[in-house]
């Protein structure tokens, strides 16, 4: 059969690739890998190459089954794609049950651990061991058959339902608009924007223009609409997608009701008093209570500065604004406003120096200068739409190593959000290394027909980020698929490479290199640039305050048994933390796919958590783009994926524990002596 997803080598062939090929080829590939298991799982005296290899053969003739569809559900939605992509979850999540259960494999993993010395496996074959044998049993290789059982059934149904979740927000986000006639309303919002909304309304065979709540549409409206009905009418039907105060049709209610109650009780029947637990057992914070004291020490920190920030931001929203009282839906419009008046600064005033390919030719220079690495255009590599483009990366010696996909702009049946994800992982195969690639998406707002897509700074930042998960992913020198690149280490330290790029963009000598007139060509004025630069801790409290909102809701929700009260968690959880209003009506948990859709469940805390290792890593660097340093950081973080814990590969970078000055002081809540003399 020419099945493309069943291809053992090579890119995957987006242009051959239709939904009908996905469930046969998952199909294949898991009778395949069962049939297989039945002999590996029998060994008597496993090695390396008897046992682990060919696992590895396995997982990844699935990943190159199931990877592409998956990948194209995200960026390239069809009903078909999606009923192949649901059809195949409760599948996979079977199956993966299966594998982590086997009593069998779970012996030969023990056997071959114990023959681990005998062997002289490495220190990354030892870790991989480990980790191996704690997932056997985080997925309850130990418990009696019906419980097993039982446990398999609630993975499946979560797989299902937290697909559902993620679809729900897709589709009550997609089904919304508003067709605006009267231009007047439009005021304030840049050009670009309108132009957008013009165009669609001319696709959608409307006069007028066409407002969606694709993230660049919603995000122009709220920050920039000087009609305050409109900016409510948009927050209104932002904040309460896929719930109970938006279309019916889409309410998540009772699938978040689903989803915790299955979460729990997977935890209870392992023995763990909470989800939350669960989670945590294979992250680097030692427990849930260790991660809710770190919250709650940032919050200490934190909230006195954002409720210091609100008052000033009411004081000008009355006095220059015409706000007597702050509503939700003017907060960005408020704090765009203030930030124009304090910094002689608007986001939009700095797309035009930001066309989003010069960004990406500007972060390509900055990953040479640190780690030696080139990134050059692929043409003729197969792709899922136009505007993707595929670069191969090559090594400080130019041999090929990798290669980056971007998918870079918002369109409809486009999940929303930036993200990175792994095509295929490094690895020897047949004698020959197998390069790792990475997918990078976004949803920055398209080109015109005119001019190249033109990002303001904080896209910029998000593409830093992003990219900072593809160079981890990228540049890994590790051998095992199972601990390469981002694969195999701990959830909450995985934003570590992605938070320390970001550092990269607020950097004078990288934006001089990144930031010019996308028609005239003209440097980003020094001043303008160091008007940015000074706005870099503008209404840091609050956006940290409200990181922390998310946080803690995620934990607490998940410590808080089968059946929370959501919303009433939510408000305790905003009066700790919050100081921002919120109306009755906002659902903001509804669509909150990070927590719901799966990864990040009991574990949005791994931002901050993360952010503190990213913010003290840079603290090594002597120069914004010190070589020296940046050779370290590929040496000892990048490179080493999972193949160390997390704390090892830290200190053998920074030689010696993470320290949360740096973080504090990043966001301007200490003073910078205390940071040193603490730091030091
Ligand atoms: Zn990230």
């Amino acid at each position: 059969m020419d099945n493309p997803l069943l291809a053992p080598e090579g890119l995957p062939a987006f242009d051959r690739l239709h939904a009908r090929a996905v469930e046969p080829a998952v199909d294949a590939v898991l009778a395949a890998n069962r049939a297989r298991l039945t002999t590996l799982a029998h060994q008597a005296a496993p090695d390396w190459d008897s046992l682990v290899t060919p696992l590895d053969d396995m997982a990844e003739a699935l990943h190159r089954a199931f990877g592409p569809a998956a990948h194209l559900n995200a960026v390239c939605n069809t009903p078909e794609l999606r009923a192949a992509y649901n059809a195949c979850l409760p599948k996979l999540s079977a199956y993966e049950t299966e594998l982590g259960q086997h009593a069998g494999l779970y012996q030969c993993f023990q056997a071959l651990a114990a023959r681990a010395d005998a062997l002289q496996l490495d220190a990354v074959q030892r870790k991989i061991l480990h980790d191996e044998l704690r997932d056997f049993r985080l997925a309850g290789v130990h418990l009696p058959a019906e419980q097993k059982a039982r446990f398999k059934a609630v993975q499946q149904r979560l797989a299902e339902q937290e697909a559902k979740f993620e679809e729900q927000v897709l589709d009550a986000t997609d089904a919304w608009r508003l067709d605006i006639h009267d231009e007047a309303r439009l005021a304030g919002i840049p050009a670009g924007d309108r132009a957008q909304f013009a165009a669609q309304a001319k696709d959608a065979g409307v006069a007028g223009w066409r407002l969606t709540l694709d993230y660049p549409s919603y995000h122009a409206v709220i920050t920039h609409a000087d009609d305050r009905s409109l900016r409510e009418q948009l927050y209104a039907a932002y904040s309460t997608r896929a719930s109970d105060q938006g279309d019916a049709r889409f309410d998540n209610t009772p699938v978040m009701r689903d989803i915790l109650a299955l979460r729990q009780e997977a935890a209870t029947l392992l023995g763990f008093d909470s989800f939350a637990a669960y989670s945590l057992a294979d992250k680097m914070a030692d427990s849930p209570d260790d991660a809710l004291a770190f919250l709650h020490r940032l919050a200490i920190a934190a909230r006195p500065r954002a409720q210091q920030e609100l008052a000033a931001l009411q004081a000008f929203a009355r006095a220059k604004l015409g706000i007597a009282e702050l509503a939700a839906w003017d907060m960005a419009y408020a704090s765009e406003k203030l930030r124009e008046q304090e910094f002689a600064l608007s986001q939009e005033a700095l797309r035009p120096y930001f066309p989003a390919p010069q960004v990406l030719d500007g972060l390509f220079a900055v990953a040479e200068q640190l780690y030696g690495v080139r990134f050059t255009p692929l043409q003729s590599v197969s792709t899922w739409h136009a505007e993707v483009r595929v670069y191969e990366l090559r090594d400080a010696n130019d041999a090929a190593c990798g290669i980056l996909y971007t998918d870079l702009y918002a369109r409809p049946r486009k999940r929303a959000g930036a993200w990175m994800d792994d095509c295929l992982t490094r690895r020897r195969r047949n004698g020959r290394w197998q390069h790792p690639a990475a997918y990078l998406v976004c949803n920055f707002a398209p080109p015109g027909s005119d001019r190249p897509a033109l990002l303001n700074h904080d896209d910029v930042v998000t593409l830093f980020h992003e990219f900072g998960h593809c160079l981890h992913h990228l540049l890994t020198r590790v051998a095992y698929p199972g601990v390469a690149g981002i694969n195999g280490v701990e959830w909450d330290a995985v934003e570590l490479p992605s938070q320390f790029h970001e550092n990269f963009a607020w950097q004078p000598a990288v934006l001089d290199r990144i930031a010019r007139h996308h028609a005239s060509g003209e440097p980003l004025p020094a001043e303008l640039r160091d008007r940015l630069l000074a706005s870099r801790r503008f209404h840091s409290g609050l956006h940290l305050v409200r990181q922390l909102e998310f946080a803690l809701f995620d934990l607490e929700l998940h410590r808080a048994g089968p059946t929370p009260d959501i919303d009433v968690l939510l408000q305790t959880v905003r009066r700790q933390v919050a100081v921002a209003p919120v109306p009755a009506y906002n659902r903001f948990a509804h669509s909150f796919t990070h927590i719901f859709g799966g990864g990040y469940a009991a574990g949005y805390y791994s931002y901050l958590w993360a952010e503190v290792l990213a913010a003290d890593a840079y603290t090594a660097f002597r120069e914004p783009l010190d070589t020296a340093a940046g050779r370290r950081f590929l040496e000892e973080i990048l490179a080493r994926g999972g193949g160390r814990p997390a704390l090892e590969s830290f200190r053998a970078y920074r030689g010696r524990d993470p320290d949360e000055t740096a973080l504090l002081h990043q966001y301007g809540l200490i003073e910078e002596d205390k940071a040193c003399a603490t730091a030091s």
